[in-house]
């Protein structure tokens, strides 16, 4: 059997939204930025698109920015915020320590520019409280960036409370939404967020594309300098297709929204139950509430993250150990490290991604097959001998969903 379990690091494109994106990749060529006719569809379907992203999310299209990914969307707004606004406002910023790489890689640049970042250490099961925030807030704070959804453990923050915070102290707020766009509800009015970053491939749209909503009379600078496009403030060519196949698909998100959040939080929560009511010594890295439909990320002791990917890989189950971008480098999981975990257990950790193309049937294989393998890689190990001599496994407690 295959199974395609890694949906938080990208998904496959919806074929309906293939089918609205192939004419722009033949025939409707033309330059959206000219006169001739070719030209104006081009443009028009590019409106129309911004005004789908526009509606997904509650936002006006004159504050839809199409970039090329999610990773450009978070610089853009740390970065065109900071140029534009530390002189008056100063160089203080307030984050989460679970951030995206494209986050907390731009912020760790900036501290080396002389900038101040406060990282909001978040609680066992990944949460900030907004308490945290306000009390983190001083007279030069310049901008708040806290993620919507987790991508490693699906945890989802009090948006709508820091936004209130954050109006209330008159501080810019940017949040990293692309692990929540088409998946759970985003409405800038009631997070009252100034900056949103999206990002099409996480939702059955093609890579390279994402968008930047920025409020109407927030004014970030740019990051690219060049043409005329996106009203001036970011320029490039338009990628026509992708943008066109990010409307369609975000539309389409939205539309089924209810419909799939029914269907893969059972298959998350029977994922979720399965391997930890019959495989030992795993810890469950999910929280219990306030969390993304399809994310189950789960420690599974005495064994290496890396063999069981592999073994699952040879199973036909794409997973991935925690973040793609930590998968491979030997460093644990900042998200993991946060909720506190020691590196051992970091490391033996697994992320399953579902959405609404995941089956029951796959879900009872994945669950098979874990406990399979990871019987197979424990017997091969010289700790878990140890483990197994001194204690039973009744110890565990079982899980009651
Ligand atoms: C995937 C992801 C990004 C990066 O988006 P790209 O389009 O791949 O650059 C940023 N933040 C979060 C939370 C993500 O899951």
């Amino acid at each position: 059997m295959f199974v395609y379990a890694d949906n938080a690091a990208t998904t496959k494109i919806d074929p309906e939204v293939l089918k609205v994106m192939l004419p722009f990749l033949k025939e409707n060529f033309g330059n959206p930025s000219t006169f001739y006719s070719k030209g104006r569809e081009v443009s028009l379907a590019i409106e129309h698109a911004r005004e789908q992203v526009a509606q997904a999310i509650g936002a006006k299209p004159s504050e839809i920015y199409f970039t090329s990914c999610g990773t450009e969307s978070d610089n853009w707004a740390i970065r065109g915020i900071a140029s534009r606004y530390t002189e008056k406002r100063g160089k203080h910023i307030i984050t989460t320590n679970i951030e995206h790489h494209a986050v907390l890689h731009t912020l760790k640049a900036m501290e080396k520019e002389g900038y101040e970042v406060t990282y909001l250490p978040v609680d066992r099961e990944g949460f900030i409280s907004p308490h945290q925030v306000e009390d983190a807030i001083r007279p030069d704070t310049l901008l708040i960036t806290v993620m919507t959804a987790n991508n490693e453990i699906g945890s989802v923050q009090p948006i709508v409370e820091i936004g209130k915070i954050a109006r209330a102290h008159k501080v810019l707020f940017h949040t990293d939404a692309v692990q929540a766009v088409g998946h759970i509800p985003v409405n800038v009015e009631e997070m009252q967020v100034d900056l949103l970053s999206l990002s099409a491939h996480k939702f059955c749209a093609p890579k390279g594309i994402g968008a930047l909503y920025i409020r109407k009379g927030v004014l970030p600078n740019n990051l690219l300098q060049g043409g005329g496009q996106e009203r001036g403030k970011r320029p490039g060519t338009e990628n026509t297709a992708a943008i066109v196949g990010m409307g369609a698909a975000i539309e389409k998100a939205v539309r089924t929204m209810e419909q799939n959040t029914a269907k893969i939080s059972v298959l998350r929560d029977r994922l979720i139950a399965g391997i930890m009511n019959n495989i030992p010594y795993c810890i469950r890295n999910t929280p219990t509430h306030d969390m993304l439909p399809g994310t189950v990320n789960i420690s599974v002791r005495y064994i290496e993250g890396e063999s069981l990917l592999l073994l699952l890989d040879m199973n036909g189950i794409c997973a991935s150990s925690g973040s793609a971008c930590a998968s491979g480098s030997l460093d644990p999981s900042h998200v993991l490290l946060a909720l506190g975990l020691p590196h051992e257990t970091a490391h033996g950790s697994v992320r399953f991604s579902l959405n609404h193309e995941n089956t029951i049937e796959q879900v009872d294989y994945i669950i098979q097959t874990m406990q399979s393998i990871t019987t197979r890689l424990r017997d091969m190990s010289p700790l878990w001998e140890n483990v197994s001599k001194e204690s039973s496994f009744q110890e565990k407690e079982p899980v009651v969903l």
